[in-house]
């Protein structure tokens, strides 16, 4: 049986990537979980440990781990605490690392996982967003499989399995549901409160990917991620918003044939292709009716409206630091929208100020990535 640990187990896709677990027991691709991290939540990972006997686990907060030995005393599982823990943890017993952790926190354990040979099923998309030059050439070095689990590049990673020829590809077209704000104006959008901004249509997500899904910013780190995982410049990928979430994603060979794969919103198909990849198993996952739905709809995204996509792309250009110091500014905007310290504007203003002061750098290491995003966070603390 192989190995898996998850970090982020608490999250929407770490409990869907459990059920995906679940799922697989008696076939050929069954994992047990030797490894669960999480942030703070206590008690969810008590219940997980439980439920799938899980040998070594980690929470970042340092209380809640205090909290968690004492609470798992009567079993033998192995508790860790902080960023140590959590490096610890990637380096132990699996085979494959399910890196669904929220924000850039996830970078040194992505990088970690693959120093110590694990294949990667990777959903922190911001771990290649800032790092992506680093993460992928350590995983060239590692000889080391990155999977994706978010469900745009999922969709791209099984549209190249028809791809034999790499050169035969000219572009990757990357839907977004437009989120819940399509259609609206700026003025409009000056009064949104985060249960407005929460309310997304098609997708049950973690708070900080549905606000990023309102504003955007969310299908601009997804280029990012797509442009290293798939090695296709920014400027061969673009982004169509479809509202029904049923084409994931779409490529463009050179001859004009499109290929897309669809299937009903659901993060488990995804998960579970990362998992059992080139393998297939049947899934929970309803099955596609597109009767249902009788209509696909289409749109070019409003790039005025929604400045976080067009600015992703500059930052993508510029390169460098850029990319860490626009995710650093909207990581910490988006907490500070939340918590309604600044308007829902002010996120995509934050991001693009820490943009423009950011310097053009060439060649950088995982330090420069981690001060580039303290600075941001800085400058965003300073403006709020
Ligand atoms: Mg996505």
């Amino acid at each position: 049986m192989k190995k898996l640990c998850i970090l982020g187990s608490t999250g929407s896709i770490g409990k869907q990537a459990l059920d995906v677990v679940r799922c697989l027991q008696g076939t050929e691709d069954a994992y047990s979980v030797s490894v669960l991290a999480a942030n703070r939540d206590v008690a969810a990972l008590e219940e997980q440990i439980r439920a799938f006997k899980v040998p070594m686990a980690v929470l970042f907060d340092e209380q809640a781990a205090a909290d968690l030995r004492v609470r798992t005393a009567d079993l033998s599982v192995r508790v860790l605490s902080g960023m140590e823990g959590l490096l610890e943890a990637v380096r132990g017993d699996a085979d494959v690392v399910l890196n669904a952790v929220v924000g850039m926190v996830g970078l040194r354990p992505t990088l970690a996982a693959i120093e110590a040979g694990k294949t990667i099923a990777l959903a922190n998309k911001e771990t290649l967003v800032v790092g992506g030059a680093l993460v992928m050439q350590a995983a060239r070095e590692k000889n080391v499989a990155i999977y994706p689990v978010d469900s745009e590049h999922s969709a791209i990673f099984q549209c190249l399995q028809g791809c034999p020829r790499k050169h035969d590809l000219s572009r990757l077209i990357l839907t977004a549901s437009g989120g819940p704000f399509f259609g609206k104006t700026r003025k409009e959008l000056e009064q949104v409160t985060p249960e407005m901004a929460l309310k997304h249509p098609n997708w049950s997500m973690g708070a900080k990917i549905t606000i990023d899904s309102a504003t955007m910013m969310n299908k601009g780190l997804e280029v990012m991620e797509a442009s290293w995982l798939f090695g296709v410049p920014e400027d061969r990928i673009d982004v169509v918003v479809h509202r029904e979430s049923v084409v994931h994603s779409l490529i463009e060979y050179n001859d004009n044939s499109v290929i897309a794969q669809l299937g009903v919103p659901d993060m488990r198909i995804p998960i579970q292709y990362a998992l059992t990849y080139p393998k297939r198993f049947p899934s929970p996952v309803k099955r596609l009716n597109l009767a249902e739905f009788a209509k696909l709809t289409f749109f070019e995204p409003d790039e005025e409206t929604f400045g976080c996509l067009p600015l992703c792309r500059e930052a993508m250009r510029r390169g460098g630091l850029v990319p860490a110091a626009v995710n650093g500014a909207n990581e910490a905007a988006v907490a500070l929208f939340l918590q309604r310290k600044i308007p829902f504007l002010a996120i995509p203003e934050l991001a693009r100020e820490a943009a423009a002061r950011q310097p053009d750098v060439q060649t950088f290491a995982v330090e420069d990535i981690l001060e580039a995003d303290a600075r941001a966070r800085a400058l965003v603390a300073s403006l709020a």
